[in-house]
């Protein structure tokens, strides 16, 4: 569906963003037949239906991807193209002050871990999917003010949209979290960057996903469909240089992948880790970042966001069938149920684990390294961790 500039519009929910949260809302919200109005502040540019090239493609901007992720995608009708391009992961070693932990999908009982694919593909098949679709309209725009007694959002470049709800899903910076007046709370402890690339190593990766905590910050190092590349997720405190205190890290890790090259020009990121008090307000309802950021060392962000998409469109799809409106308070709250004490579990261990698993202090590792020693024995309490970190308990 095309727009017609400045011509109102009238659709069942409007998305403020067009990231991977808001895409996939779109996608599943059409996928229902509902009518949806994206809008953000830059659209990709598209030719011929693929809006990234080769080098985004192939860059090492990943996530890793958790089992109910995969499913939505798939129920989208994604997964078939992008499975090709994401790597399965098996094993997971993490080592905390020299203390080695081994989780494997057989602790899980799943076929793997997750998969490990480029967010740039994920966005480029979401986008496609919208496209495809005749029930969602894309709108470069941000919005200006949201009057919820009238359910109509107005743009910057005086766009009038109505809808019976608002999907906030702007990021970390939501303006729809400021429009709906709800509060966050942010770990002001967390001032860490994370600086991301690719990684050529002497041996193969196993398709095994690697974590070194240290004093210094948390390295990742994530297989790819490459046997000998891996991608690198560096993080730490801002305001040290972090190319020099990663190739300090480099040399530290143990060469079970043989030598390690740097390759290309990292990314980097800032990384802010906050969650809100509420979920709903004057029928705005936030997903992804907008609601809740987390710490990177777990690779969960883009999973609890994509697990509201999942949370969301369950309670849409329910007041669908009941002839319920989308802005109906029980459904909403029925939502903001479903999302805030898992996000809240997941938001607080991923900030201390940062706080607390980096630290120097040599009395303190040496109980940390025991107790990650204990950990690593404790078939039962690894498989309930693994379980809450692939989010199984979903369905
Ligand atoms: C280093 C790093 C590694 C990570 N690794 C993983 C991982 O392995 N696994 C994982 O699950 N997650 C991971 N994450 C987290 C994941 O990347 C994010 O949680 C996810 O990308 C958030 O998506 P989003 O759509 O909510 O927000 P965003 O991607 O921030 O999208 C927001 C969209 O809203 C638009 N927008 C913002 N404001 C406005 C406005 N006022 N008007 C209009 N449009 C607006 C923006 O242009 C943007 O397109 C990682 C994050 C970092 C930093």
């Amino acid at each position: 569906m095309d727009k017609q500039k400045n011509q109102p519009i009238e659709v069942d929910i409007v998305v403020v963003g067009a990231g991977i949260i808001g895409l996939a809302t779109a996608a599943s919200a059409a996928k229902l037949g509902m009518r949806v109005c994206c809008i953000d502040q830059q659209l990709p540019p598209e030719k011929e239906g693929a809006i990234y090239g080769q080098e985004q493609l192939q860059s090492a901007w990943v996530s890793a991807l958790a089992s109910p992720g995969v499913t939505l995608l798939d129920e989208i009708g994604v997964w078939d193209d992008l499975k090709d391009h994401a790597c399965p992961y098996h094993h997971m070693r993490v080592e905390i002050y020299g203390a080695p932990i081994h989780l494997s999908h057989r602790d899980a009982m799943t076929p793997n871990l997750g998969h490990i694919l480029n967010n740039f593909r994920i966005k480029q098949a979401l986008w496609q999917s919208c496209r495809a679709s005749d029930g969602v309209v894309f709108l470069q725009d941000t919005p200006q003010e949201w009057r919820h007694e009238e359910q109509q959002l107005y743009t910057t470049s005086g766009q009038q949209i109505t809808a019976a709800l608002c999907v906030g899903a702007d990021g970390v910076n939501s303006w729809c979290r400021s429009a709906a007046g709800i509060s966050h709370i942010q770990h002001e402890y967390i001032q860490d960057n994370a600086l991301v690339g690719m990684l050529q190593h002497g041996k193969p990766h196993h398709q095994t996903a690697r974590q070194y905590f240290s004093e210094h910050g948390v390295l990742g190092i994530l297989p790819s469909t490459d046997y000998h590349r891996s991608i690198y997720v560096w993080s730490s405190a801002r305001g040290q240089s972090q190319a020099d205190s990663l190739a300090r890290m480099l040399q530290r890790v143990p060469s079970e992948i043989g030598s390690l090259k740097l390759i290309g020009e990292p990314r980097s990121h800032r990384i802010v880790s906050q969650r809100v008090t509420k979920y709903h307000q004057r029928q705005i309802v936030l997903a992804g970042d907008a609601a809740v950021s987390v710490h990177p060392l777990a690779g969960q962000g883009m999973n609890i966001g994509l697990r509201h998409v999942i949370m969301l469109m369950k309670q849409l799809k329910y007041a669908h069938r009941n002839s319920q409106l989308f802005s109906n308070q029980q459904i909403l709250s029925r939502y903001q149920e479903l999302c805030c004490g898992f996000d809240a579990l997941s938001c607080e261990t991923y900030s201390h684990m940062r706080r607390w698993l980096c630290h120097r202090s040599g009395v303190w590792s040496h109980f940390v390294g025991l107790g990650v020693r204990c950990f690593n024995q404790a078939a039962t309490v690894k498989r309930v961790l693994i379980r809450h970190a692939l989010h199984a308990n979903i369905h």
